[in-house]
């Protein structure tokens, strides 16, 4: 928990290949960025739902996959100033009038309460963040988070010698209880039926553990009710085919459920929306907020591609309002990369 206010040119809102590519657009004109984002890692859709796919539309590349795609986006970001703050969701925006040059300022808070001010606002985030699915049935399973329930893991030290029980058929699943087994006290894994979603390999890790007493697996096992006054200290659990009802003690739960995308807080800022997305102009793909620019598939115009192409093009636009914004005095410089020294300096390709 953070209450400094940390202060850039541009705050991104979503970390997808949109808000990636906007770090080097805003890069070129010397801006910095802060992005946010909800989920563990960068790179967005491409990610998070796709990364093993092959991407055949992106100009001057003829495929690549979009783990691929991720991984140049942060290669050719590397030499701008930006800093990335993973798993917590943009929660608030609030407007304040900069005393010298009246140009709005944004302050973003966060659900991990971290707060970020700016100038501008770039809101890259698709459709939505992506949420962790809750479990069917349990009413606000969310009251014991942080006492006993989570939806991933933040630190793995977390659960040394503790009673783990872990929800979901997915990788994440199975990925944390071969990883955790051996940091907990005990792992119990619990999924509706004998057939996992994950990838073989773990699938055979997880197995040869419950071989060797490491890992307890219950199928076909569904979640009943939260056993617990103010914190967690079991769950009952339904075996899915004798509907026979069982209790599990247990310290903590994490359920794996996968993951939903929510437009979430963004429907309260304001903004104008059509059909979950923003309504932008096409010359700064400004909101109709000064100052709060919305890039990628979260934008919406005549003739609006989800497309990645369109966002690079989009973004780079935007920045280029963004530095008017804080530089309202000076000229927006444009330049060819193959020409820029300043850049290519920075590249390191010439001295
Ligand atoms: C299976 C599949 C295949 C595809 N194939 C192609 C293709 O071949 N070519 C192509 O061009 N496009 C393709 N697309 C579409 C492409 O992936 C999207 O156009 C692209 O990902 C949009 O990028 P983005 O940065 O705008 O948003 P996203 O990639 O959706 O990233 C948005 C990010 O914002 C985060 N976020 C949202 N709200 C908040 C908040 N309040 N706080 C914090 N974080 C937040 C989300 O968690 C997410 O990580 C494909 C999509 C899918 C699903």
């Amino acid at each position: 928990m953070s209450t400094t206010i940390k202060e850039t040119d541009i705050i991104v809102i979503g970390a997808g290949p949109t808000g990636l590519f906007t770090v080097f657009e805003a890069g070129l004109l010397g801006l910095k960025c802060i992005l946010i984002d909800n989920l563990d890692k960068v790179g967005g859709q491409c990610a998070e739902l796709y990364p093993d796919k092959p991407i055949y539309d992106i100009p001057g590349i003829p495929i690549q996959t979009a783990e691929e795609l991720v991984n140049a986006l942060l290669k050719q970001i590397k030499p701008f100033e930006y800093s990335v703050y993973l798993q917590q969701r943009v929660e608030s925006l609030i407007e304040h009038k900069n005393d010298t040059d009246q140009i709005s300022e944004w302050t973003v808070t966060t659900s991990e309460n971290n707060q970020f001010k700016a100038k501008n606002v770039f809101i890259a985030a698709g459709s939505g963040s992506f949420e962790p699915r809750r479990p069917p049935n349990i009413k606000n399973p969310d009251k014991y988070m942080g006492k006993g329930v989570s939806y991933s893991v933040k630190d793995k030290g977390f659960y040394s010698n503790k009673n783990l029980i872990i929800f979901g058929g997915g990788d994440s699943a199975l990925d944390w209880s071969v990883e955790l087994a051996n940091i907990a006290s005990s792992v119990t894994l619990v999924h509706r039926r004998d057939e996992f979603r994950g990838a073989p390999n773990t699938e055979s890790q997880m197995r040869k553990l419950v071989n060797e007493g490491k890992v307890l697996l219950k199928t076909p096992y569904v979640i009943d009710s939260l056993i617990g006054e103010d914190s967690i200290n079991g769950v009952s659990v339904k075996n899915f085919e004798t509907k026979q009802i069982e209790d599990l003690e247990c310290d903590e739960i994490i359920f794996l459920f996968g993951l939903h995308k929510k437009l979430g807080p963004i429907v309260d800022w304001n903004l104008e929306l059509e059909n979950n997305k923003i309504t932008v102009d096409t010359e700064k793909f400004e909101s109709n907020t000064a100052g709060i620019f919305a890039v990628g598939d979260i934008s919406d115009y005549p003739g609006k591609l989800n497309l990645i192409l369109s966002g690079f093009h989009e973004t780079t636009l935007a920045v280029r309002h963004a530095f008017k914004r804080c530089f309202p005095e000076q000229r927006v410089p444009f330049r060819y990369t193959t020409t820029d020294t300043k850049l290519q300096k920075k590249l390191g390709v010439i001295e």
